[in-house]
């Protein structure tokens, strides 16, 4: 391995995020419009160039890699992709994962699990089929949860993201409980963030602060900050009374930027140093440059060293500031 990646506020870059693709077979209202203008083909990195770049980042210290998108299992040849890196899990490499909507799960699920993948992140909101159809636009939960089931049969650990949202899934919080309690999933909470190009006046609607979430749950149950980590940015807390790990993912109320150790590469070779920022390095240049990896690893270091210290995230005083109009399609969420 070459020297580690650093940047100026003594973070160590161990963990990247890699979007393989901008399109989704999903239209989550909240994240892209019904009609999304998707990127030509020769934009995109190739399944090689993918491979060439997130092996570059292994060599120079990446320990964790999730892979996003758009979604990630409807990239043509994805599964070539996952099965060459798994020849860097134990050699650098410890953890491989991706976060997925589920939809493609039930095929995917075995290949996924003999190529080293070991715990997945599925995004789930509701577990009402009629809601689940409205904010997705076009998913099916029942495909989604057979996936979720095809995962855990295959013996991966699946965690369920939900993007809490104020007059759609406030009024299934316990239900949500529950059913992670008895189906042995882990359950996180997201903050929805405010990127895309949705109106302000709705995101502001939208907006569930997960501190009143937890205020929520503290009427019923008995949380515990616990010290368990994932290499993420979510925190944990036991629920007492069923023992569960509940995780809570705030950049809005809770700014978690200090302990920041990732970095993300659009499906175009975009590296963002920060979610909620726009500047980026572009790594498709140095990869198409040269068969050789001295100018994309220059790349990488140089813009490892102008990470900034943090997004500007507030919906505060009623209105939205920091707003991002780059899709979490487009990043990698
Ligand atoms: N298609 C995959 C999936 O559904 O998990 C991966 C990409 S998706 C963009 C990743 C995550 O970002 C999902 O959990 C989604 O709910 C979340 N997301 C999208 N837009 C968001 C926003 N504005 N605020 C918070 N989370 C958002």
């Amino acid at each position: 391995m070459t020297v580690p990646l650093i940047d100026p506020f003594a973070r160590t870059i161990d963990y990247l995020r890699v979007s393989v693709t901008d399109r989704c077979d999903f239209r989550c209202t909240y994240c892209m419009s019904e009609h999304m203008t998707f990127l030509p083909k020769k934009e995109l990195l190739t399944l090689e160039e993918l491979d060439r770049m997130c092996s570059t980042f292994v060599r120079m210290g990446v320990r964790k890699l999730r892979i996003t998108g758009g979604e990630p299992l409807v990239r043509k040849g994805i599964m070539t992709f996952f099965e060459g890196m798994s020849r860097h899990l134990g050699d650098g490499l410890d953890e491989l994962t991706l976060t997925t909507n589920g939809s493609q799960l039930e095929r995917f699920a075995q290949p996924l699990w003999d190529a080293g993948v070991r715990r997945v992140n599925v995004s789930l909101d509701t577990l009402d089929p009629t809601k689940f159809k409205e904010i997705t636009r076009w998913g099916s939960l029942d495909k989604v949860l057979r996936g979720i089931k095809a995962a855990q049969a295959a013996g991966m650990r699946v965690k369920v993201n939900v993007v809490a949202l104020k007059n759609f899934n406030d009024v299934e919080l316990f239900d949500l409980l529950a059913w992670a309690a008895a189906e042995d999933l882990d359950l996180t909470f997201i903050e929805v963030m405010p990127m895309g190009d949705m109106g302000e006046v709705q995101r502001l609607d939208q907006y569930w602060p997960l501190k009143d979430l937890r205020a929520q749950l503290a009427q019923r149950f008995t949380l515990t900050e616990l010290t368990y980590k994932t290499g993420g940015p979510a925190r944990y807390f036991e629920v007492g009374e069923t023992g569960q790990r509940l995780g809570f993912i705030t950049p809005l109320t809770h700014n978690f930027c200090e302990s920041c150790n990732r970095v993300r590469v659009t499906c175009t070779g975009e590296l963002y140093m920060c979610l909620g920022q726009e500047d980026m390095a572009d790594l498709r240049e140095p990869l198409r440059a040269s068969e050789a990896d001295a100018g994309l690893e220059d790349a990488i270091r140089a813009a490892i060293a102008r990470k900034p210290k943090g997004h500007d995230f507030d919906y505060s005083r009623q209105e939205v500031a920091g707003q991002m109009t780059r899709h979490m399609s487009h990043t990698g969420g």
